[in-house]
């Protein structure tokens, strides 16, 4: 068996000329377009890429942005004083902090003074329970992304046994969450499960979220499962994932490459976040965008 690719690229594409039409839509009828803050602390070279990338990604769609740098030096109370004004701004539909940031900054209370409606990054604690609740919120962008990939692929997931390797807040916990919510029985794997491939060979649905090269091998792949692989680790100057692409494609019956699979769509989610974000705070039907209800 040789997998089909699952590609994040081509996907992200015709998502974003999708988005891109709505915002259209929204900017006539509303005289304004959806609106994006970014905000930055200091100077990470890999945080300002990614943010530039964000802004690029808005202009695209025709989304405004505006990105607020600050130094590595600031305050908490400048920072949530910038979140205030923010907040009340009317013309902005979604506020994100880039994430690490600077240690004397705590990123939870800093998540958390974000107006839930305009969290388009999913971390806000309210956000983060109606997920687990299984009530409309925005989602985290990369499990967002993942799981957008796999319904347009249409790979079915409504009773499969979906495993997820990593239980971080960011990925593996939601990207979980969505999975049941769809009703896929789930099984979460970490650093402190024992038997490993004895779980993975059980998967119909196999998500990587871990951040090692080749954790997972064809060896531990059931026969046709489908493979998301979300690992980004750079080795000997090469993006690579945490599956070993070569034996995985054998067992698999698709799979995402990297690049080209999860990291596209993650940036994608982000703009159908914020689009989200507007029409919700603008109270305009969020049409196809709503996620599915599910307990
Ligand atoms: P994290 O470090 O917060 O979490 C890693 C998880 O892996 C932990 O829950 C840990 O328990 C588990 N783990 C560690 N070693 C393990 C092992 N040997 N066996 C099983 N589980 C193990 O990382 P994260 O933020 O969830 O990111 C995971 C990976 O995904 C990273 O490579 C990151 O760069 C990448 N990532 C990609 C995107 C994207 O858009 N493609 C977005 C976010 C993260």
């Amino acid at each position: 068996m040789t997998a089909r690719v699952l590609d994040g690229k081509a996907t992200a594409a015709v998502i974003r000329a999708e988005v891109a039409g709505e915002v259209e839509v929204f900017a006539a009828e509303r005289g304004f377009a959806p609106g994006l803050a970014v905000v930055v602390v200091g100077d990470d070279p890999a945080s300002q890429t990614y943010v530039r990338n964000k802004e690029n990604a808005c202009r695209e769609v025709g989304m405004r942005s505006r990105v607020h740098r600050l130094s590595a030096g600031v305050s908490m109370r400048e920072l949530l004083d910038l979140l205030d004004e923010l907040n009340e701004d009317d013309s902005v539909h979604g506020i994100l902090v880039q994430l690490p940031l600077p240690e004397h900054l705590d990123s939870l209370v800093v998540t958390g003074a974000i107006r839930p409606e305009k969290d388009v990054d999913g971390f806000h604690p309210l956000n983060v329970g109606k997920l687990q609740a299984g009530e409309p919120c925005l989602v985290p962008c990369t499990p967002h992304g993942i799981i957008t990939l796999l319904e347009r692929a249409g790979v079915p997931i409504a009773g499969r046994h979906a495993v997820v390797i990593g239980r971080s807040n960011i990925v593996g916990k939601p990207t979980a969450a969505l999975l049941l919510q769809r009703h896929a029985t789930v099984t979460v794997c970490h650093s402190r499960t024992p038997d490993l491939t004895a779980l993975t060979r059980q998967a119909d649905i196999l998500v990587v979220a871990v951040g090692r090269p080749r954790l997972v091998t064809g060896a531990m792949v059931k026969e046709g499962a489908v493979v998301v692989d979300v690992g980004i680790n750079r080795v000997d100057g090469r993006l690579v994932g945490d599956v070993d692409w070569d034996s995985v494609v054998r067992r698999a019956s698709a799979a995402t490459p990297v690049p080209g699979g999860v990291g596209p769509m993650t940036v994608t989610m982000l703009l159908v976040n914020t689009l989200l974000a507007a029409k919700r705070q603008a109270t305009v039907p969020t049409g196809p965008w709503e996620a599915p209800d599910g307990v």
